[in-house]
């Protein structure tokens, strides 16, 4: 189709130049739509980065609550979270966080209480602001809004909150519009509640250390059992991991205890961030730490240790007022093969893979630190 048949259907003049004119004008307006919607997705990229980077749920609740007001044209925003067990509730509180000092953030002790908002569809609702509808929703506001946007916060398929925008003109929330970026924040800012919540979880039930935030000992050993079992019975290699930071007292002779703990927290969080999201991650003691991977090869987890080790040796760690300094961390690996006698007690099978691992880590050290020793595979031995 051309474009002069496009200006006879609507009407318009048929001369080049004029036409020439009107299809400018057509393309800049098309130019000036996609800088603005970029211009938004930048915006929302921005607060999503931002959420994903908190994992307390005081700091998320807070980001959540105040997002630049003024560049997203965003009069208010609430928070409706389900709470019937007051987890959430006295997380905060456990936080110092006075609630009512919060008076944007509401919960509900029943899921009724917020599918009542949602009776459609679990998407973005944008319309007019209804006072019997929303008021509960706005409950602080200065002034009512004339239209708000209410997003969903899903978690498998079940609604775990909403979050309310509200503007003061009528025309900025209108149904029919799309939601693309909303649905988005929306999937986002339940993912990261979800999360959070579920470190404070754990928190509470004592399973994490509290200075490196990864799982503590008495995590690592309830895994460890299970891991050893699973392996077990799914005939699946498993690998285990000790990681000792070498000369670790001269850290805290030379920049003090409280540069040594920020030193355990930034290795703990090196570690991590080479292996798989599956694996077990532990903080032994001290400044050890241990670690579980699950349908690892000898040869995989060797090579996972020699990443970790590397990335360790190369850190650069600072002090306040003291140069930069480096550590390095000495790792013992071990694998359990499980073509074994299942008549061992699973227990001793992980306290001899762990006893394993903790040998080739005395090897690594007694050969000079900065390095990765592997005891091989091992088969369990009757009387373990
Ligand atoms: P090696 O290479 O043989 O492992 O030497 P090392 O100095 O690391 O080993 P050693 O076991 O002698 O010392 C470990 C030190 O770690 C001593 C202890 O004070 C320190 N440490 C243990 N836990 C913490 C902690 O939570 N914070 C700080 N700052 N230091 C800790
Ligand atoms: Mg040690
Ligand atoms: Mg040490």
């Amino acid at each position: 189709m051309t474009a002069s048949f496009l200006l006879d259907q609507i009407g318009m003049p048929k001369d080049p130049i004029s036409e020439n004119k009107i299809l400018r004008h057509r393309l800049d307006e098309f130019v000036a739509e996609a800088r603005k919607n970029e211009r938004k997705m930048r915006r929302f990229q921005s607060l999503e980065l931002k959420l994903i980077g908190l994992s307390s749920v005081q700091d998320l609740i807070e980001a959540i609550l105040t997002p630049d007001y003024a560049t997203f044209r965003w009069d208010e925003v609430t928070l409706l979270l389900l709470d019937p067990e007051y987890e959430i509730q006295r997380a905060l509180e456990e936080e110092g966080v006075d609630l009512r000092s919060l008076p944007r953030l509401m919960f509900a002790s029943s899921s009724d209480d917020i599918n009542a908002h949602y009776q459609i569809s679990l998407f973005p609702t944008l319309g007019p602001y209804r006072s019997r509808q929303h008021a509960n929703l706005f409950p602080a506001r200065r002034r009512a809004p004339g239209s708000v946007a209410l997003l969903p916060l899903v978690r498998q398929g079940k609604l775990i909150g909403s979050l309310n925008v509200g503007s003061y003109s009528a025309e900025r929330f209108v149904r029919g519009v799309r939601t693309d970026f909303f649905e988005h924040l929306s999937a986002t800012v339940s993912i990261c509640l979800e999360n959070a919540v579920n470190i404070e979880r754990l928190k509470r039930q004592g399973l994490t250390d509290t200075l490196t935030a990864i799982n503590n000992r008495r995590f690592f050993d309830q895994r460890l059992k299970e891991e050893v079992g699973s392996a077990q019975r799914n005939k699946q290699l498993l690998s285990c991991m000790l990681l000792d930071v070498d000369f670790f007292k001269r850290v805290n002779d030379t920049y003090g205890h409280q540069v040594g703990d920020l030193v355990l927290r930034d290795v703990a969080a090196l570690i991590r961030a080479q292996m798989r999201g599956s694996d077990v991650l532990s903080r032994y003691g001290g400044e050890e730490f241990s670690a579980l991977l699950s349908q690892a090869s000898e040869d995989e987890a060797l090579e996972v240790a020699e990443r970790i080790r590397e990335s360790i040796e190369q850190h650069v760690f600072s002090a306040e007022g003291q140069a930069d300094f480096s550590v390095t961390i000495s790792i013992g690996v071990t694998t359990f093969n499980p073509e074994l006698d299942e008549t061992v007690a699973m227990r001793m099978q992980g306290e001899y893979m762990v006893g394993q691992a903790d040998k080739a880590l005395y090897e690594a050290k007694a050969n000079g630190r900065n390095r990765v020793e592997s005891s091989g595979e091992i088969e369990m031995q009757e009387g373990w």
